[in-house]
């Protein structure tokens, strides 16, 4: 008889319970990797000021809504997430403490592969996503010891995920609302979108970049001038950007 795939979830579902203080095979691990990627996202979306309610997580991780309430009943049975009466979703602590460790494995794999490897800020989100399951306790050590410390990934953004009231306290605003006439450098940008991170580079827009905002249009078009181009960003991208005044960069 071949397997349903509830047959092969139980089967998994039971395994890791056995297996918590063993081994722990191939089909289990599919499980914990999904287990991170659900506690990384619910704590960079809270980062981002979100109440993060299933909805916005199934958009988060591109999986569909009844995927998302399974995983959400396994979180919450494991202690990891509580999901309250209006569906809102918070991590617990040990939630908390693995979305973390999730975050540093991802931010030292991003680091290793942009300052060891040379590949480009726009690839490495998508490749960290991948690898970041598979670092080792010993493997994690030996990332930090090379690399030394850096509180920013490639793409500007905290190993201490901030939300917008603490960049704010740091003196970021987003580009959507940058003063025109004033310049300002890009502190980070939203990672989690390959092709907003592809625009940007076409455009010569990335961490560290000098920009001046000309102006903001009434159609909410940003004009900026990077470099020696003027360069017009809609809305939906001005406000996915951090930057800050120059004056305020030594606040880091
Ligand atoms: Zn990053």
């Amino acid at each position: 008889m071949q397997p349903t795939c509830a047959f092969v979830f139980e089967a998994a579902r039971r395994l890791v319970i056995k297996c918590s203080q063993k081994q722990i095979p191939v089909a289990v691990m599919m499980i914990t990797i999904s287990k991170e990627n659900y506690l990384k996202a619910i704590a960079e979306a809270e980062a981002e000021g979100n109440t993060v309610i299933s909805a916005l997580l199934a958009r988060w991780l591109s999986v569909t809504p009844p995927a998302v309430t399974v995983a959400l009943k396994r979180l919450s049975r494991d202690g990891l997430v509580t999901v309250n009466k209006s569906g809102r979703i918070q991590l617990t602590s040990v939630g908390r403490k693995v979305a973390e460790r999730t975050i540093l494995r991802h931010h030292l794999i991003e680091r290793m592969l942009s300052e060891i490897f040379g590949m480009g800020w726009v690839e490495v989100h998508d490749e960290a996503e991948r690898l970041e399951h598979a670092v080792s306790p010993a493997f994690e050590k030996k990332l930090v010891k090379m690399l030394g410390h850096r509180e920013t990934c490639p793409h500007g953004n905290g190993l201490a995920v901030m939300n917008p009231e603490q960049r704010r306290k740091k003196g970021q605003l987003l580009l959507i609302e940058a003063e025109a006439g004033s310049t300002y450098r890009v502190r980070s940008v939203y990672e989690r979108d390959r092709k907003l991170l592809e625009f940007l580079e076409e455009r010569g827009i990335r961490p560290g970049t000098r920009l001046k905002v000309e102006s903001h249009n009434y159609d909410g078009n940003a004009i900026l001038k990077v470099e020696r181009k003027r360069i017009t960003l809609g809305s939906p991208v001005a406000e996915r950007i951090w930057v800050a005044t120059e004056h305020e960069r030594n606040l880091h």
